[in-house]
């Protein structure tokens, strides 16, 4: 009875296509014929896995993650304020300073926790926020927890963000707020036009770098290395969950604003901290993307090879060209469609998560094709081929 509220709610989330449901998926060693996965019992390959570069089966990971957990063990203990820091997360930070270009850098356990944790400490109410309207939900929650004076600019465009910036006063503290990648629409901001925009309005800048660490820039440092931007960005933040292969997250910037957070971070101060093999394997990683592009070469001729097939299939309609990351979304509409095309191409063999509202803005459901390094060419051309008569119409 006291529960009837929330069950009558979900049924009505059923009706509009809008109800979520963890299904049960099962890896399948990538060795055994590219990503693949048993979803609820089917055999699938899989396109809905962030695991770009396929890094999560790499047998370096894998090496440093279990000589992790022989040396210190599955469990932190404690936070690192209680118990003190482990030296493979010491190292692992030094060398995330390195890749970032920046004088320090802090581990988290999570993107999410990262982002609403490094928010909370930075903003208070006095200060100003500019985010773009569709970035990350952690990022909208940190800027809230924060009571900052929060505003949204229309998604990349800097012409509005400069005529938000300019009704700020000047002697305010401010932050601009972005992804680099955007998670659900695979597309990114002017970073160079940005900085100097933040600039010339004296804003500090924090970049999401969760889907493009591993993947652009000279040595795989993200989209600010790729704009050459790295050293103007107050604060890079990044996941190793996503083409890392492992998870949590990291900020990069400078020391002091690192100690500020060391300070004040609840998300920090009051977590224990990552266990032993998950930052053994995310040093590892971020070790192997500076030095072996093998993997990024693959997933980028894999990224030519879907953009051919969609041309070929006739589908620019629904999927824009040219591809600008391996996350490529196949916009749909309303909730009950993009359920039903995903379910069918679940049932013709590929796993492609459908995408629906609070996750991205009211009739805009979408599918989201996340491409690997791993996917075989066969795979691509089957799930492009199996996606074309979904979508006539
Ligand atoms: N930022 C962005 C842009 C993301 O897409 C995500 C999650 N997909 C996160 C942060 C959160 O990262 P995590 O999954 O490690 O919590």
């Amino acid at each position: 009875m006291l529960l009837s509220s929330y069950a009558a709610e979900l049924k009505q989330k059923a009706q509009q296509g809008q109800l979520r449901r963890c299904k049960t998926v099962e890896t399948i060693p990538i060795d055994v014929g590219g990503p693949q996965v048993r979803v609820d019992g089917r055999l699938a390959v899989n396109f809905s896995s962030n695991d770009y570069l396929g890094l999560s089966h790499h047998p370096r990971l894998q090496a440093a993650a279990i000589a992790a957990v022989q040396q210190y063990g599955t469990g932190s203990a404690a936070s690192r304020l209680i118990c003190g820091t482990n030296p493979l997360v010491v190292e692992l930070e030094t060398e995330l300073a390195r890749f970032k270009k920046a004088e320090a850098a802090l581990v988290f356990n999570s993107g999410y926790q990262a982002n609403v944790a490094i928010l909370q400490a930075i903003l208070g109410p006095q200060d100003w926020v500019f985010c773009d309207r569709l970035n990350h939900a952690s990022l909208m929650d940190g800027c809230l927890l924060s009571k900052a004076r929060w505003s949204r600019y229309r998604h990349l465009d800097l012409g509005h963000l400069e005529e938000k910036l300019a009704k700020a006063p000047p002697q305010a503290r401010k932050w601009i707020v972005t992804d680099s990648v955007f998670s659900m629409d695979g597309d990114f901001p002017d970073l160079k036009g940005l900085v100097a925009l933040a600039e010339r309005y004296q804003a500090l800048v924090m970049v999401d770098e969760a889907h493009a660490t591993g993947l652009y820039g000279a040595t795989g440092s993200g989209l600010c290395q790729q704009f050459g931007v790295s050293e103007r960005v107050a604060l890079q933040m990044g996941t190793f969950s996503k083409a890392l292969g492992g998870s949590g997250a990291y900020v990069a910037g400078s020391r002091v604003l690192i100690d500020w957070l060391i300070n004040h971070a609840r998300g920090f101060i009051y977590s224990t901290a990552q266990s032993p093999p998950v930052i053994g394997a995310a040093l590892a990683a971020v070790k192997l993307v500076q030095s072996d592009f093998t993997q990024r070469e693959r997933l980028w001729q894999n990224m030519a090879t879907l953009q051919r097939a969609v041309v070929a299939a006739g589908l620019t309609h629904r999927i824009s060209v040219p591809l600008q990351s391996p996350i490529v979304p196949v916009l749909i509409g309303e909730s009950v469609d993009t359920l039903r095309v995903s379910d069918a191409l679940l049932a013709a063999g590929y796993f492609v998560q459908a995408i629906r509202p609070p996750t991205v803005p009211p009739k805009t459901g979408r599918l989201r094709i996340a491409l690997s390094a791993s996917h075989t060419e066969a795979q691509i051309l089957g799930l492009v081929k199996a996606l074309a008569p979904l979508l006539v119409g």
